[in-house]
């Protein structure tokens, strides 16, 4: 009989073994890495620790057990394979040790290289290369990385000892330094390594493996990863994976080089040869944008035979993934290695044009073209953009004083910075401002975040400044290399001699690359006109995006089953939000058709009034506005359904405010010079006065104790609604009654809704079949629904107040107080205001939307909180099945674009 075992968990696989689709244990880098070896494409050979380790690393704080073993292993068979060993002293094995987690997170986390170099095996590096440079150049960046990442050293320390090391030797190219000179820095290195940390550096090369493992493992919770995270809505629980991989060196002399690639375009999507590519030179060196590349199609020239490889290899995995790709590629004397694949990140722009090229060439299809894109990258798409060059008449052109590498699109106008705190403080202070400098490193995310866009004078598309922008949806330029710039002095100097300095503005267009001078003015997006209907679908408007943009929402229409509707009360945005697609009005806040000086006064009439007359008379005069506005209304929504919500907001909103009515009185008192309505009017501020108005009298509470409030606006619909039929019209209104929290509220104002269209409908002969429904924004509400659906035909989930009172924040409160401290403590990734808290608020609109339809089947059911234009909870308002979603016009082809890929991605759920 054999004993029974607990399996041993596997926490290293080989590049042999994994695939893409371990991206949770693997990370995208080891996940990749093994797809492209499985794919027989020249991968140096390694192995992936997984992501399970490293949580199991970061929970206890050691290494689990079992991992040393299993490294051992695996290290083993790559000796094996390589034929030699880590460190062997005549000829040593390298690897380098780079982080991977699922989501890519550029340069947030460690990478160390040449690990496996010491003092015994330098020698032994430069006999096998024979270049002995190299293998002291490669000893130093061990050194400094290792120093730096692992050691916990200052890395500006080993800058400073290399600046040295250059000035002595009259140079400012590292290229300079001779093997001798490195040898020198290297002794030095491990000076500042003794001195820095009362430690020698570790000339075992397992020790240093094993010590570089943790150190990634560490990084994965740096602040910078946090603080990326949280930008980025990646979970903190993920962890990262470790990927050991074989080195091959790009700085073996000019037959060698490192670049990246992309199969695509990844600012536009155009096909071509995109890239960049530095000779002689070790991969970080690219995307740090150190030294400057060249483009990638000068490899034709420099080895044809290597680029033509290429070529081939970025066709296999463009149809290989059927989707760009980015690349990370070395040649070590004429041999191209593969080190790095993962479908790349690309401007919203690109993205739509991509999807659809995609379903051109037949890789993909519409559903997939639809799950490819967001509705977060459609509202990008729609942000304004700058006017051309072109200035009308009497206008000015606008000053270009350079012209750099579009990185990231998008217009942005600000005050020059020049370094991440000032950024940080003045975007604080509610300045717009643009980051300049000469390139960014990942100290500088907390400036990036805080700007309007980033302007570097070195570096190309793949520079860190680009990749990150990109990955935000910031707008970006960089490279604009006839910019001096001088961080310490914080200014810049053009090629004509200006000078820039902080605080001045700029304008930087990520879309052209141009910088301007000054602020530049902006125009409405092609996106928009499109949706405005002032562009037609077919326009060829920049590259295709207008025909991919309509192709995709075209699509997204008719796989969705959520309706999307529009927040609007005047017919004004009504019109608008129908041109961008809305199927009706979800929630028409009559509160505002109480504004203007006119209206107001009328209101405080009613809040005066002493008698029935008096308060009558006051709702007669407001009773032909009203209806106006809703004739209004109908006639811009005629055909489609039009919910109005009876006045939601406290009185008192209508009224003077407390402080300054209180002082105009007593200043007037003080002169002797009483005014008696003043006097009447700060009574009944002060009686109506709340501590806490939102929840005070408002809603249907108005409707309850105002007497005639309720009655003159279903009258004014009904009215209008009478009208609009007579004259042809095909009016839709239906009645919302708000923060309704039992049955019986609505009981009464129902009765009292009834008996008023019942007159109306006598009165002008027109008959009039308008639904009476709630909405369902407080938890009584939520939690009793089933009883509510008695007496409502339809609910619309407040999902504001719903949120507000669930929650117990003062939404007018809380997001400027202490949110902050709540997302960086990690309490939620994003305001419950803005995204649906699925748990705890969208768990009530599931009961509650469950028990009314059960009480009343075939309940019509909607949302009309701001969550109805946030991508992420339209997903969850259809898993709940609503019938709708509604939202202000501008975000309505957001919340379509979104509503078709919630219903594909739950039909592809439901066929799995
Ligand atoms: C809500 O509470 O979600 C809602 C739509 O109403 P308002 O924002 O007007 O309170
Ligand atoms: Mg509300």
């Amino acid at each position: 009989m054999c004993a029974r075992r607990t399996p041993v968990p596997k926490f290293v696989y080989s590049f042999t073994e994994g695939n893409k689709d371990l991206k949770d244990l693997l990370g995208g880098k080891g996940a990749n890495l093994a797809e492209m070896t499985n794919l027989g494409l020249p991968v140096p050979p390694g192995f992936t620790i997984t992501t399970e380790a490293c949580k199991v690393y970061l929970e206890s704080g050691s290494e689990p057990e079992g991992l040393r073993d299993e490294v051992s292993a695996h290290l083993d068979a790559l000796e094996r394979t390589m034929g030699k060993r880590l460190g062997q002293a005549d000829d040593p094995l390298l690897v380098s040790v780079r982080s991977g987690a699922k989501f890519s997170m550029p340069g947030m986390m460690d990478t160390v290289l040449n690990i496996g170099l010491s003092d015994a095996s330098v020698a032994g590096l430069a006999a096998q290369s024979g270049n002995e440079r190299f293998a002291w150049d490669s000893y130093r960046r061990l050194l400094q990385m290792f120093g730096k990442t692992v050691l916990g050293v200052d890395g500006d320390l080993f800058e400073d000892a290399l600046d040295e090391a250059k000035h002595a030797k009259g140079t400012s190219d590292d290229l300079d330094l001779d093997a001798g000179d490195l040898e020198k820095l290297v002794e030095r290195f491990k000076g500042i390594v003794r001195s820095e940390t009362g430690r020698d550096f570790p000339q075992d090369p397992r020790e240093q493996m094993d010590l570089a493992v943790r150190a990634v493992f560490e990084s994965w919770n740096s602040d910078r990863a946090r603080l990326y995270r949280r930008q980025e809505r990646i979970p903190g629980d993920l962890a990262t994976a470790v990927n050991v991989c074989s080195m091959v060196f790009g700085n073996l002399g000019s037959d060698s080089g490192t670049g990246v690639a992309f199969t695509r375009d990844p600012s536009t999507g155009a096909q071509g040869v995109y890239g960049d590519y530095l000779q002689n030179a070790q991969g970080e060196d690219v995307v740090a944008g150190i030294r400057n590349t060249v483009p990638l199609a000068e490899l034709e020239t420099l080895d044809k035979a290597s680029y033509d490889q290429l070529m081939g290899i970025m066709e296999t995995l463009e149809n290989h993934y059927r989707d760009l790709c980015d690349i990370e590629f070395t040649i070590e004397r004429g041999k191209l290695w593969m080190l790095q694949t993962r479908v790349g990140k690309r401007t919203a722009a690109a993205a739509f044009r991509i999807a659809t090229q995609l379903v051109d060439q037949g890789l993909i299809d519409l559903d997939e073209a639809l799950h490819r894109v967001n509705g977060a990258q459609l509202a990008q798409l729609m942000f304004p953009r700058f006017a051309e060059e072109r200035p009308g008449q009497g206008e000015k052109a606008p000053d270009r004083i350079a012209w750099g590498i579009a990185a990231s699109p998008g217009a942005a106008v600000g005050k020059a910075v020049f370094d991440s705190y000032t950024a940080v403080k003045w975007s604080r202070s509610g300045e717009k401002v643009i980051l300049v400098r000469r390139e960014t490193n990942p100290d500088d995310l907390d400036g990036m975040i805080a700007a309007e866009g980033i302007l570097t004078s070195r570096g190309g598309k793949t520079s860190h400044a680009a990749v990150v922008a990109r990955g935000m949806g910031k707008t970006c330029v960089c490279g604009a290399e006839e910019l001096e710039v001088d961080t310490k002095k914080r200014r810049f100097a053009t090629a004509d001699g200006r000078v820039v300095e902080e605080g001045d503005l700029i304008s930087i267009d990520g879309s052209t690359g141009k910088v301007y001078l000054g602020e530049v003015p902006v125009v409405p997006s092609p996106v928009v006109e499109y949706f405005e209907g002032t562009l037609h679908a077919g326009a060829d408007e920049q590259g295709g995006l207008v025909q991919a943009v309509h192709r995709i929402m075209s699509h997204a229409d008719g796989r969705r089953r959520l309706r999307v509707r529009a927040n609007a009360d005047n017919a004004d945005d009504a019109s608008r939000a129908r041109r961008y697609g809305a199927q009706g009005i979800g929630l028409c806040r009559t509160e505002h058709m109480f504004l203007g000086e006119e209206r107001r006064k009328e209101v405080e009439r009613l809040i005066l009034a002493d008698t029935d007359d008096e308060r009558e008379s006051a709702l007669r005069t407001l009773l032909p506005l009203q209806k106006d506005d809703f004739v209004e209304l109908f006639q811009a929504m005629d055909g489609l359904p039009v919910t109005v919500r009876l006045l939601d907001p406290p009185l008192h909103e209508f009224l003077p405010d407390i402080t300054e009515l209180s002082v105009r009185v007593a200043l007037a008192e003080a002169r002797k010079d009483h005014n008696e309505n003043d006097l009447r009017l700060l009574q009944a501020v002060h009686r109506l006065h709340e501590q806490n108005p939102m929840l005070g009298l408002r809603g249907v509470r108005l409707g309850l104790v105002i007497p005639g409030l309720f009655s003159m606006q279903v009258r004014a619909i009904a009215e209008a609604a009478a009208e609009r039929r007579r004259a042809g019209g095909d009016p839709r209104p239906e009645i919302m009654i708000p923060l309704v929290g039992t049955v019986q509220e609505l009981e009464i104002v129902r009765e009292d809704a009834e008996k008023v269209l019942a007159e109306v409908a006598a009165a002008t002969g027109v008959p009039l079949d308008i639904a009476l429904g709630t909405m369902i924004e407080l938890p009584r509400a939520a939690v009793t629904a089933g009883q509510i659906a008695e007496a409502a035909e339809f609910f619309s989930f407040g999902t504001n107040d719903l949120t507000q009172t669930v929650w117990g924040f003062s939404r007018d409160d809380v997001e400027a107080s202490f949110f902050t401290a709540y997302l960086e403590k990690g309490i939620f990734g994003v305001s419950p205001f803005e995204t649906i808290d699925r748990d705890g608020v969208g768990s009530l609109v599931r009961q509650a939307a469950e028990a009314g339809r059960a009480t009343r089947p075939g309940l019509k059911l909607g949302v009309c909180g701001e969550h109805g234009g946030d991508p992420d909870s339209v997903h969850f308002f259809h898993e709940v099945g609503l019938d709708y979603v509604s939202c202000s016009p501008f975000r309505i082809p957001v919340a379509r674009l979104e509503a078709g890929r919630a219903a594909i991605e739950t039909a592809g759920s439901d066929s799995r």
